[in-house]
């Protein structure tokens, strides 16, 4: 199928298109090139250039391709900076794909695939979380990634839009043959920081609060695999033929991982010591999300294929290695 990927250029886009291509999909990138890099997009897949939240150039991409689905990976996904710029992240998070959507739907195209996030969830009632607890996010990031979900099931409704929402937890890793990998700039994600200070290229990590009500202290969180997160993607597309499909899954693999275990799989992965200073609490931190993904696994058949942290780590370590600039190790 032709697949157009907005937000190819990014992290999780960019493992997404080449695990379409594996799948036989034909993906078109369209991605602005702020976060995502030119790099990370597959040889021969089409590249544009552009906005998804300019109408007129989003036209000629529709004109140009026959496509089957959209997937939209083009979100900013800094809270912090949500917190400070909300205006920025519902023009991008919000008006934009109110574009992306309204074009496609236009275009005859009924069938859409969203990153949402855990973030939907805020301070979780009960743990693991399962997708029919309450939606409270506490930062205008999760907020954004929320309207976006409730305007999915009102296009449903109103024009019999086919979506899947997939609720990620934390998003980790790298592509397995070492062809790209995370990089973020401002990275602030804890597996890249922690790397990069084992290899001496950042300061030593800030561990953000040792008090939580945890086993040891640091905040619990489940990682899953970029690629298992794709994987799970294309399994939904045979799930969306029958018109006005409301789909919401949970993806991680339901085991939970603290900071300072996340610390020591890189330790035991790359045989360095990662240096570490104690800080205070993040603003915003939930003590502890972990998903139950049941229902992705009975209903799309998906299984993460890394259960745990270490190989996850393995395989970002393969990429930080090879490319300790990122991208710019690969221009
Ligand atoms: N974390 C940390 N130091 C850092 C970055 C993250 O202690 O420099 C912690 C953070 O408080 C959270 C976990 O690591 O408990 C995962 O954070 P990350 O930013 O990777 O993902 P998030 O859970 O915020 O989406």
């Amino acid at each position: 199928m032709k697949v157009l990927v907005a937000g190819g250029a990014g992290y999780i886009g960019s493992h997404c298109v080449r695990q379409l291509q594996a799948a036989g999909h034909e993906p078109v990138v369209v991605d602005n090139l702020v976060y995502g890099h030119r790099a990370a997009v597959a040889p021969r897949v089409p590249f544009h250039d552009i906005d998804f939240g300019d109408a007129a150039a989003l036209e000629r991409v529709f004109a140009d391709h026959r496509f089957a689905v959209v997937m939209h990976f083009g979100a900013y996904c800094y809270v912090g900076e949500s917190v400070t710029d909300p205006i920025k992240y519902y023009r991008n998070n919000v008006a934009a794909p109110l574009t992306l959507l309204e074009t496609m739907l236009k275009h005859g195209v009924g069938k859409f695939v969203f990153s949402s996030t855990c973030a939907t969830y805020g301070i979780p009632a009960r743990l693991p979380i399962t997708e029919d607890l309450p939606q409270a996010p506490i930062n205008p990031y999760g907020q954004t990634k929320l309207d976006v979900e409730n305007l999915l099931k009102a296009l449903a409704h109103s024009h019999g839009l086919s979506f899947a929402a997939f609720r990620y937890f934390n998003a980790a890793g790298a592509a397995e043959d070492g062809s790209i990998g995370e990089d973020h700039a401002p990275e602030t994600h804890l597996i890249p920081l922690a790397i990069g200070a084992a290899q001496g290229l950042r300061p030593a990590l800030q561990i953000f609060g040792t008090d939580y009500p945890t086993p040891d202290g640091t905040c619990l969180r489940d990682y899953v695999h970029v690629d298992d997160l794709s994987r799970a993607h294309i399994a939904a597309f045979a799930k969306l033929d029958k018109p006005g499909t409301r789909l919401f899954y949970n993806l991680g693999t339901g085991t939970p991982t603290s900071v300072k275990e996340a610390v020591a799989a890189v330790e035991k992965v790359t045989g360095l010591e990662v240096p570490v200073t104690y800080a205070p609490r993040r603003a915003g931190d939930p003590p502890a999300l972990y998903a139950d993904a049941t229902k992705a696994k009975t209903e799309l058949g998906w299984q993460p294929k890394f259960m745990s942290i270490e190989p996850i780590v393995e395989t970002a370590w393969r990429w930080h290695k090879a490319c300790p600039k990122g991208f710019g190790d690969r221009k």
